[in-house]
């Protein structure tokens, strides 16, 4: 009779928490992908499976829903990132705590992705998964078969590669001057358009910047005008998590059962299983670490509050990362954790969380490092100290201009091999490998990018510890 929310039944799911809502949407889209993926091999068999599903109308069905969550996220994006670093340097540049917020980013963003890198060339170098026998398991022409067998990604990452190779001429003293360049967009639409982040964020700073010195009504206008900007594109989020679980459902069951079917098609390169799993795990344990062991205890250590409360404050930005494989997508959700269950302020989440979603990426940088090492090791190298120094610089460098979308890292990953089969000797060109990482990019992905999720996030929390704000005040 009693019919209080409290005393709901607990299979009336629509009134569970949030975060508990998404976990069942997760566990519902794995079993949904997963079992039409089995369906459609048993039907069409491994080679047919993929044009059984092709036209079959749940997946179409899952792939519209899917996608149109993502775009409901990304559509936040540019408005959420502007008017959040606008509204958060008009505010900091009045105060005088610019540069020191600034350091304070730059400082925990390097640090961490630099222990990420570490740990990941730790692991990589115990665990060798790339050394299986006496013999290599790849050649350059056991490579190229693989790359056929991949024609489509391959073709997709032959256009980056040849775009970095038209670069690859220049002095690095010109790359360095390049990525300065590139932090000055000619075109403010265009950036926006292009979704250039790092650009945006410069525009925005200066914008926020000049703004805090404007005087009167012209600086009012413009300050509420930004500040509606962004409530109404937390609202927007607050609307768009609420159809979460259904639209990571659906996500994560395309997702599966596309992955699924192809890796099933991939008999041809069965010697390299073995070792591709034992690859999937390094990099999974490895990441698991960093985001369990390492940051938990940075947080721990700075602010003395329990690792259980981060992750249940942090929890739904957590699975729309690993849904979505991509920080730009969860900026939106992740700005909404840290602010209403962590309690940091709008100007430090606002300022360091658009900025940490483009530049902080620690399971990015500690993924690239540990994928390179891998197919270095498929070839049969040993890296010595110096090659390895190399690997780990490159790494925390790209993993900054790597941006926050699905499958983003591989091109670093190109830029790492490049410079390594440089360094290795005329002839060798280890990026024919990179096709194999293909197999297991996708929940590799998911993996890294709620590392690099939760990294921001950790990073905004402490930095508002530093800043005396009161956090965790109300339970999540
Ligand atoms: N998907 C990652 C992200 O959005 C980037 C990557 O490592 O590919 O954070």
């Amino acid at each position: 009779m009693a019919d209080s929310s409290s005393a709901a039944p607990p299979w009336r799911f629509w009134r569970w928490k949030l975060h508990w809502q998404i976990l069942l949407g997760m566990v519902l889209g794995i079993l949904i992908g997963y079992s039409m993926a089995r369906w459609a091999i048993a039907t069409g068999g491994v080679r047919g499976a993929s044009n059984v599903l092709e036209h079959n109308w749940l997946r179409l069905l899952c792939k519209t829903g899917g996608e149109m969550f993502l775009n409901a996220l990304k559509l936040i994006v540019i408005p959420l990132v502007t008017s959040s670093i606008t509204l958060a340097i008009s505010v900091i540049a009045s105060r005088q705590g610019f540069a020191r917020l600034g350091t304070k980013s730059l400082v925990y963003f390097l640090s961490t992705t630099l222990l990420a890198v570490l740990l990941g060339l730790a692991f990589v170098n115990w665990i060798q998964p790339g050394f299986t026998g006496a013999e290599p398991l790849l050649t350059q022409e056991k490579a190229k078969q693989i790359q056929e067998t991949f024609a489509v990604e391959s073709q997709r990452l032959a256009a980056s590669a040849a775009l970095h190779d038209e670069r690859s001429g220049e002095t690095l003293f010109a790359k360095v001057l390049g990525v300065f360049k590139s932090l000055v967009p000619a075109n403010p639409v265009k950036a926006a358009a292009d979704m250039d982040l790092l650009g945006l964020i410069v525009i925005a700073l200066f914008f926020g910047y000049f703004m805090s010195r404007l005087a009167g009504p012209v600086r009012e206008t413009l300050q509420n005008f930004w500040q509606g900007v962004n409530d109404i594109s937390l609202m927007f989020t607050q609307f768009v998590l609420q159809l979460a679980p259904l639209g990571i459902a659906m996500l994560l069951a395309h997702t599966i059962m596309d992955n699924y079917v192809s890796l099933a098609a991939e008999d041809r390169v069965a010697d390299l299983v073995g070792a591709l799993w034992k690859f999937g795990l390094t990099a999974a344990v490895a990441l698991a670490i960093h985001l369990f062991v390492v940051l938990p205890l940075i947080f721990y250590t700075i602010t003395g509050i329990g690792p259980q409360r981060l992750f249940k404050a942090l929890m739904p930005a957590l699975f729309t990362a690993f849904s979505t494989s991509s920080s730009n997508a969860t900026l939106s959700v992740t700005i909404d954790c840290v602010e209403k269950n962590a309690g940091v302020s709008r100007q430090t989440a606002g300022f360091v969380l658009p900025l940490g979603a483009t530049v902080n990426m620690n399971g990015t940088a500690l993924y690239e490092c540990v994928a390179a090492m891998f197919i270095v090791q498929l070839f049969g190298y040993q890296l010595d100290f110096a090659a390895q120094f190399l690997v780990v610089l490159i790494a925390l460098l790209t993993s900054i201009g790597v941006a926050g979308v699905p499958s983003a890292s591989l091109v670093a990953i190109i830029i790492i091999l490049n410079s390594v089969s440089k360094q290795l000797g005329p002839g060798i060109d280890l990026t024919a490998g990179l096709a194999i990482l293909m197999i297991l990019d996708r929940p590799l992905d998911m993996f890294r990018t709620a590392v690099n999720v939760f990294g921001d996030a950790v990073g905004a929390i402490l930095i508002a510890k530093t800043e005396n704000e009161p956090l965790f005040q109300k339970s999540p």
